[in-house]
């Protein structure tokens, strides 16, 4: 067996949400004015309320409108593969299964909380989105998405990857969205950055402050945020629900299931059906891959925390390593987020999820080994999924263990080839967050309420 499909009547119809199953509490997103929890009302002018609603909900599952799952269609149910030619290379006592979420038209996971997410606000009657991308995989997702409903799209883009990934500029002009390059001159946030630094190569938590300024200022617009949240984190439960199924018609459970996070969405989406079965008693390890030069889960503290540069968002309680972290440029990989979906980072201090951060170089050598044995090459933030993968499998093998590892293909790199060329010429060295940036972190979040 080498893959496993579901039929189009097999897709999962509801979502689920681990708010409903958590075995502790989480700590609430606070107003960073008054430190008390923030009400729906404080959102509405970045939110829709529906997904307002969403974000705050606990029942265990919610519908996929039918809307949605007809877009879903276009390439879902995503394939779940078996690696044998990687398992071979290996050589290790594993059965390596992974969810290939490459099939989409962008190339990732990403458009599963896209097409709901543009569904959702034309539901709601915006008309236009405006939100923020690194390396490009997000921004051309909603735009495809907007594109679907009929919905205007405006993308801050990280300055540097703008320069070094035109492509993606240019499937994002393809759908009809308007890529702006972040740090820039049409908000506020931009022109403050520029005119301290400007050379700045930008980054996540500066082009987010951009994305919510501009759609804050206009009334028929909204934000809209890729990843983090918890309503994104549901959306992309479609991926696990459906490797459940396909894992069962096989009659194989996981022993390890595996994601690489950057703010923990296709993390979640493959992992929290599964978590579930671990809160519920299966015996069941889950691991958060994240790189060791933003190394947000491992190294950072949990604290509350701005979402983005400019203090504009709620404070979230997460893992962080602070909002004003911008990673180091020779940082390849993506998962350059400063902060982790509090959902995950919530799962993490209870120890319900392991994280593991490996370094660019043990990444670039995992997909490149993956490419050449099972052809696809995979994103640069996937590769850390699957450096955890060769982990594991030497671990497997030292204990002398059979063990059947899950992990989520979570896109292909065909679009980013360039840090395959700095890998490929040497250029590219291993590298670790020095231990300043702790305290410069601690720093970023000194005053702030404590979770
Ligand atoms: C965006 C992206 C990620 C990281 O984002 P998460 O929200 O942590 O999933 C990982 N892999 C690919 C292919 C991506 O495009």
């Amino acid at each position: 067996m080498k893959k496993v499909f579901l039929n189009d009547s097999e897709i999962p119809t509801r979502w689920y949400n681990v708010l409903a199953d958590l075995p502790s509490p989480m700590s609430p997103p606070l107003h960073p004015a008054t430190g008390q929890p923030v009400g729906p009302d404080d959102l509405a002018p970045v939110f829709p309320m529906n997904l307002i609603e969403q974000e705050v909900s606990t029942e265990r599952w919610i519908d996929i409108p039918e809307a949605v799952l007809d877009k879903y269609l276009l390439w879902r149910p995503s394939p779940l593969c078996r690696a044998e030619n990687f398992e071979k290379l290996l050589d290790a006592p594993v059965k390596i299964f992974y969810k290939n979420e490459g099939v989409s038209p962008p190339g990732s996971h990403k458009p599963n909380t896209a097409v709901a997410q543009a569904y959702y606000n034309k539901a709601f009657g915006v008309k236009r989105l405006s939100t923020e991308t690194g390396a490009g995989q997000w921004g051309s997702a909603l735009s495809m998405a907007c594109q679907m409903f009929g919905l205007e799209c405006r993308v801050f883009m990280v300055k540097v990857s703008y320069q070094q990934k035109p492509f993606r500029g240019l499937m994002m002009a393809v759908w009809g969205a308007n890529c702006i390059p972040s740090p820039s001159d049409q908000t506020h946030a931009g022109r403050k950055i520029l005119s301290e630094h400007p050379d700045s190569p930008g980054s996540l938590g500066i082009a987010i402050s951009e994305a919510i300024e501009d759609a804050v200022g206009d009334p028929d617009a909204r934000y809209s945020l890729g990843s983090v949240l918890n309503h994104v984190l549901l959306h992309q439960t479609v991926i696990g629900l459906e490797a459940q199924k396909q894992l069962k018609k096989v009659g194989i459970y996981p022993d390890v299931v595996i994601g690489c996070a950057g703010g923990g969405s296709n993390f979640g989406g493959l992992c929290l059906p599964f978590v579930r079965d671990k809160i519920n008693g299966k015996e069941i390890s889950v691991v958060a891959a994240e790189p060791t030069s933003c190394p947000t889960m491992t190294k950072g503290p949990y604290a509350y925390d701005f979402g983005d540069t400019a203090q504009t968002t709620p404070l979230l309680a997460m893992y962080t390593l602070g909002h004003d972290f911008v990673p180091a440029p020779i940082h390849a990989g993506g998962l350059r987020y400063h902060g982790m979906a509090p959902i995950i980072s919530h799962l993490v201090k209870e120890q319900i999820v392991e994280p593991r951060a490996y370094d660019q170089i043990q990444t670039f050598e995992a997909g490149i080994n993956w490419a050449r044995s099972e052809g696809f090459i995979p994103a640069p933030e996937t590769n850390h999924a699957i450096a955890a993968v060769v982990d594991e499998a030497q671990r497997a093998r030292e204990e002398g263990k059979e063990k059947v590892i899950l992990f989520n293909w979570s896109g292909h790199g065909v679009v980013d080839l360039a840090a395959y060329d700095a890998y490929l010429s040497g250029k590219l060295i291993k590298y670790e967050m020095p231990e300043e940036d702790i305290t410069r972190a601690l720093k970023a979040i000194e005053g702030l309420p404590k979770p």
